[in-house]
């Protein structure tokens, strides 16, 4: 396979963005961290670095709490009205789509995802996310109670920001997720410190540039780069923040419930998922099969909400596989900023590891590949789309998030036997998302009800931007998105006046 191919605008990236050194954004200002120290930014593509990022630690985040608070409590923001603050978002929105395209190349350069996939669904989620919550800047209320006549007392909700917001996200969608969190945060007049996926930070870095550009008061929003252990710990050990958003690990969320717990910050957790796809033998199995291919490989299977569990009916079981199998050979794998690359690379050396060992492992317990199970011999980070059939659910390859491109198929017989197959489907700590596959709706609307999971799709429904996003058991506390989503950077006070 060639090497990267090199775009005008990748070109420009490299001589303009990336040529300069990337500091933190506290208060308005570009700094280096105060230690003085860096680290290399990689393509996964290559293995190469393309960047240097300055480390921040619990120095740097000390700044930028200081600055975020100064700025919810003095200064342009707080005496904003919501209506202005909706129309600095929408301006925002505007800048990001104007350079949607940059930020599109500079995010597949960064996390390997194929350009043709940050530039329409990232970039574009982003985008929405912004306009969808500079709506809310008017519409977040209180509310009053009944009253009769006689009452004697007036009591209301007043809806107050909850304050500075800790946002900390992951390497694999780092512009949306980090948008997901800005945008509400902003809608409901908070303020925020960003700590972006050391992984995977660049996007998150020029988005500070457009949040200069667009005139956004200084210490609104502040961007610490750094690692997990220094920078994000910081974040959630400072005694001055009053929220913690995370998308991330399961395994990294609860440690974050713990430190949240010292000053009773308020939590937001989108964690892991091992989400079911139960393919019934009514369905329209080339759309199941299709849509199955492109989930499970869409950011080469490092998406929490990834169908890593297929259940189909043991009637259409063969066909599925196949099609599933003939799909993924033909997928064309590549560098993320190839126009034509369906599948990008794994973020790291790490993370490669991490999923051939899990393969290794379903293959010594007895799982038989269909298709793929090696690592592709070239430069950077790159695993072959495979298929593990003969799984068995208590085998650790069905158990845990692999978050790579890897499918886990078994078969089923009834169809009739919802309870059964829901408690196959929920025979995990997860609960992130669950897609049926049936023309019986009845049938389908039966096992939605059964299945604990935040987002349930049937016949390859998507969620839309006004509805909540979230996890069931250990997928997740708390929603992102729609009113729940912004009503989560908000607390309630009560008021009552005796009259
Ligand atoms: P991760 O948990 O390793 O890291 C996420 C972020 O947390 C990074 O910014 C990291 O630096 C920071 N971090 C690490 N240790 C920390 C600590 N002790 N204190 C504070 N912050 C710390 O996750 P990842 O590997 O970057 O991302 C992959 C995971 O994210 C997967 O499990 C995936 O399912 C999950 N994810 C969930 C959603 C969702 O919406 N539910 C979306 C995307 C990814």
């Amino acid at each position: 396979m060639n090497a990267v191919i090199a775009t005008p605008g990748l070109d420009s990236l490299h001589a303009g963005f990336l040529a300069r050194p990337l500091q933190l954004f506290i208060g308005g200002q570009w700094l280096p961290a105060q230690s003085g120290q860096t680290f290399a930014v990689l393509d996964p593509s290559t293995g190469r670095d393309i960047a240097q990022a300055a480390a921040g630690d619990a120095v740097d985040v000390d700044l930028a709490v200081r600055a975020a608070r100064k700025a919810f409590h003095t200064g342009p923001w707080p005496s904003m009205s919501h209506a202005e603050r909706g129309k600095l978002m929408l301006k925002l929105a505007d800048a990001v789509e104007r350079h949607a395209d940059e930020l599109a190349l500079l995010e597949s350069l960064d996390g390997g995802n194929p350009v043709r996939m940050t530039r329409h669904i990232d970039i574009a989620m982003a985008i929405d996310s912004l306009r969808y919550n500079a709506g809310w800047t008017t519409k977040l209320t209180g509310s009053t109670s009944l009253s009769s006549p006689q009452s004697r007392s007036f009591t209301y909700s007043l809806r107050e920001p909850v304050g500075v917001v800790g946002a900390i996200t992951p390497w694999n969608a780092p512009f949306l997720m980090a948008v997901n969190k800005i945008s509400p945060a902003l809608a409901a007049g908070c303020t925020v410190v960003l700590k972006p996926a050391e992984l995977a930070p660049l996007s998150a870095l020029r988005f500070g540039q457009l949040l200069e550009e667009i005139g956004l008061p200084p210490g609104v929003v502040n961007i610490v780069t750094g690692f997990g252990a220094a920078a994000g710990q910081a974040l959630v050990d400072h005694p001055d923040v009053n929220k913690i958003s995370f998308t991330g690990s399961t395994r990294v969320g609860k440690s974050i419930l713990m430190g949240a717990a010292a000053n009773m910050k308020r939590v937001t957790l989108e964690l892991g998922g091992k989400s079911p796809v139960i393919i019934f033998p009514d369905a329209d199995i080339e759309a199941a099969t299709a849509a199955t291919t492109q989930t499970i490989f869409f950011k080469t299977g490092q998406f929490c909400a990834a169908g890593t569990r297929l259940f189909a009916h043991r009637k259409v079981f063969e066909r599925v596989v196949q099609g599933f199998a003939d799909r993924a050979r033909k997928l064309k794998v590549g560098p993320g900023v190839a126009a034509d690359t369906e599948m990008g690379p794994i973020i790291s050396q790490k993370q490669v590891d991490r999923v051939m060992s899990y393969i290794g492992a379903g293959r010594s317990q007895g799982a038989e590949i269909v298709t793929g199970g090696s690592r592709i011999e070239r430069d950077g980070y790159f695993v072959e789309p495979t298929l593990l059939a003969n799984v068995r659910p208590d085998m650790s390859v069905f158990q845990d998030e692999i978050f790579g491109p890897v499918l886990c198929a078994m078969s089923f017989s009834d169809t009739d036997e919802l309870d059964r197959l829901a408690a196959l489907a929920n025979d995990t700590v997860y609960g992130l998302a669950a897609n049926i596959w049936t023309r019986d709706l009845s049938m389908a609307h039966g096992l939605a009800r059964r299945i604990q999971a935040g987002t349930i799709t049937v016949n390859g429904g998507s969620r839309e931007q006004p509805m909540p996003f979230g996890g069931y058991k250990q997928s997740g506390l708390g929603r992102e998105g729609g009113r729940e989503g912004v009503e989560a950077y908000t607390e309630i006070k009560t008021v009552s006046i005796g009259l």
